[in-house]
């Protein structure tokens, strides 16, 4: 045990404008406090029930399978591929940063033949390379929001092009902070993250398949834990379908996405997204009035996930480490190759406002001036 308490500093005080989490809703947060429900009580079931409906309007779809899955967005993304990959199906996956890197390595697990449209990391995936790469793929895989280069990609225009494929697309950082429409986009398999715009904890991976990329699921996956055809039930599977008992879901973080979402849903989607675009625009302008140069490319910068160059002959660890000492403030560093090279600024759900943008400008500020 250390010594100090739960509740004593630093986690009392953290400010977390990384590449999430962020910090959550006051709703999603106080929704964390309350007493626990079973999971198997009918009021869970109505809260996971509602959970499930407000999942389907944030990402504008009618997809019956659309459930909040008991882990991190991570297993998001083993669930969309475990369920819908057999050996030797083709799965092209555009790669534009680390989370499009990690796509094509679960895939080729499950024995896909992975074709990869590399990209140089802070440009957008090139929809004609990728619709082009191969004749007749199985999946055409995607990130939406790359987090760990700050870039958002055109999945209405893979949609598209995708002729037979299905179309799957990792919405972690997308879902919540900007416009997605998995219906009329053709996005036939999407997961998520509840840890970033959706200003919830991590723990839970909003997913959701249509009915076209059900009926050509994997019949018996090898993953059982993320085997939709038992996970089905926690969505109202099958019209009138009887739910099943199949695990114990993590009923309070259930209970905590559900007060996220109302918050929402209540400020109307419309009105979150602009907030989003708004702390965003004020944070990138005000970092390159300080004289900073952004790294994503400009006209598909995210504005939830901002990446920004270290400058030369500075430490990217002395000032993160100097922000948070000072100011409680976490930022993230870059992955990768680009870990000591860029910061990753996070305007994310609940931070998402231009006041916070300006609270970092100046924290940073003072961080380049004086870290050591
Ligand atoms: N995909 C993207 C785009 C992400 O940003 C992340 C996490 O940062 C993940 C997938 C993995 O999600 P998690 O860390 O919740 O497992």
């Amino acid at each position: 045990m250390t010594e100090n308490s739960v509740f004593s500093s630093p986690i009392l005080g953290r400010q977390l404008f990384g590449p999430g989490p962020c910090n959550p809703y006051p709703e999603a947060q106080l929704a964390l406090s309350l007493p626990l429900l079973g999971h198997l009580d009918p009021a869970f079931i109505s809260a996971m029930d509602d959970t499930s409906e407000m999942l389907r309007q944030v990402w504008g779809t009618r997809n019956q399978r659309t459930l909040p899955l008991s882990a991190t967005g991570s297993a998001g993304m083993e669930a969309a591929f475990v369920n819908t990959v057999r050996p030797g199906a083709v799965v092209v996956v555009a790669v534009n940063g680390l989370f499009g890197e990690r796509m094509a390595e679960v895939a080729s697990r499950h024995g896909a033949e992975v074709v990869t449209v590399e990209h140089e990391y802070g440009t957008p995936v090139d929809v004609e390379r990728v619709v082009t790469a191969h004749p007749n793929p199985d999946i055409i895989a995607a990130v939406h929001a790359e987090t760990s280069t700050g870039v958002v990609s055109d999945i209405k225009a893979l949609g598209e092009n995708k002729g037979d494929a299905l179309l799957l697309a990792d919405c972690v950082t997308s879902v919540g902070g900007m416009e997605i429409k998995l219906d009329e986009w053709g996005v036939d398999i999407a997961y998520a993250g509840s840890q970033k715009c959706l200003g919830v904890a991590p723990g839970l991976a909003p997913f959701s398949i249509s009915e076209r990329a059900f009926k050509r699921r994997v019949e018996r996956p090898a993953n059982w834990y993320l085997d939709l055809n038992l996970l089905g039930g926690y969505a109202g599977g099958e019209p009138g379908g009887k739910r099943t008992y199949h695990h114990t879901a993590p009923t309070g973080m259930v209970v905590s996405l559900q007060a996220g979402l109302q918050r929402i849903l209540l400020e109307g989607l419309d009105n979150v997204y602009a907030r989003h675009a708004a702390a965003g625009e004020a944070l990138q302008a005000g970092l390159e009035e300080m004289g900073l140069r952004l790294f994503a490319e400009e006209g598909a910068r995210l504005a939830q996930l901002t990446t920004v160059e270290v400058p030369d002959g500075v430490d990217s660890t002395a000032v993160r480490k100097y922000l948070l000492d000072k100011y409680d403030l976490e930022i993230g560093a870059g992955t990768g190759a680009y870990a000591a090279k860029i910061w990753r600024i996070g305007l994310m759900g609940h931070n998402a406002t231009t006041a916070n943008a300006h609270m970092v400008l100046s924290a940073l500020k003072d961080a380049l001036a004086n870290a050591a």
